[in-house]
């Protein structure tokens, strides 16, 4: 994989002839730009929560989607909810060998991966001094090297095709500072990072590279995180100037618009999905 020095010829309008976005054609364009039509997407951790939805969306936007997960029932359901556009793949995503051959699975059967989102992860909440290194490369594990470990197998099948769109799940975490939840800052900080990065490396291929920040969702994870704790509810919810807390299927629209053709000029960006929590004082 190599970075091309991107100066191509100008056309008589002053844009990249080469580029996607400078399609002059109208009739090049799809009748509904938003739509995923005949795509096919994987999408981790895609049995519960943000995943679910982010499945559904898709699914409904015209996606095949295709979730993984550990847990065999918990993925039988979500599929038996979602329709026959919707399959399943048991896989841990942490089992790095297993990443080449789930990805050769899923398009061995599916067909050519359009779409991945990178959602399975894992939160610790702890005081910083407490987390030990087992613990926090656990968290790393999950959410960061697994993560590009997934993300290299897709892309490098999409480079070639020349066609693909990777999005990552970030959080507020990467935004600010969250007490108690130092591995997992880290890990999100450091997917933002790598947005940027793969962006700059996979855009020039036709391949776009965004993350999603979501806010404070409502899923098992952030219920989890502040059920025991009514005054981190209280502090998340006062600098939410929206003044409630967001619905997985708000991350879900947002995946959609960004995996679409709406979103083709769109890479290496972070969209915040949250109430405005990240602007709010
Ligand atoms: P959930 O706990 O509901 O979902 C996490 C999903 O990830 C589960 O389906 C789980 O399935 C899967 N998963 C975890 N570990 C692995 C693994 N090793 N291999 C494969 N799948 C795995 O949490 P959310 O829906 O809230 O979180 C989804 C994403 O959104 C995460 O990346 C999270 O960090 C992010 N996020 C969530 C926010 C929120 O407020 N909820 C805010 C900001 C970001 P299984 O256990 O069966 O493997």
């Amino acid at each position: 994989m190599h970075k091309l020095s991107h100066t191509p010829g100008l056309a008589t309008n002053g844009l990249a002839d080469s580029s996607p976005h400078t399609t002059p054609a109208a009739e090049q364009r799809p009748a509904n730009v938003f739509s995923l039509d005949g795509k096919l997407a994987l999408v981790t951790g895609g049995g519960t929560g943000i995943g679910l939805e982010i499945a559904r969306c898709m699914a409904e936007a015209g996606a095949t989607v295709v979730i993984t997960g550990r847990r065999e029932a918990v993925l039988r359901e979500a599929v038996d909810d979602l329709g026959e556009s919707v399959q399943y793949v048991v896989n841990d995503i942490t089992d790095l060998g297993s990443i080449d051959g789930l990805v050769a699975q899923v398009e061995a059967t599916y067909g050519p991966l359009d779409i991945l989102v990178n959602n399975a992860g894992i939160n610790l909440k702890k005081p910083a001094l407490e987390v030990t290194d087992e613990e926090f490369s656990r968290v790393l594990h999950t959410n960061l090297h697994s993560v590009f470990a997934l993300t290299r197998a897709c892309a490098a099948r999409m480079v070639a095709r020349k066609k693909g769109v990777i999005l990552m799940i970030s959080s507020m975490a990467a935004y600010y500072g969250i007490d108690r939840v130092v591995a997992y800052a880290a890990s999100k900080s450091a997917v933002e990072g790598m947005v940027k990065v793969l962006a700059s490396e996979f855009s020039c291929h036709n391949v776009r590279v965004n993350a999603i920040a979501p806010g404070f969702i409502e899923t098992e994870m952030s219920r989890t995180a502040m059920n025991s704790d009514p005054d981190r509810r209280d502090r998340a919810m006062r600098r939410t100037p929206m003044g409630s807390f967001g619905k997985p299927e708000d991350i879900g629209h947002a995946a959609v618009f960004l995996a679409s053709e709406a979103a083709r000029y769109i890479t290496g960006a972070s969209l915040p999905v949250d109430g405005g929590n990240s602007i709010g004082f």
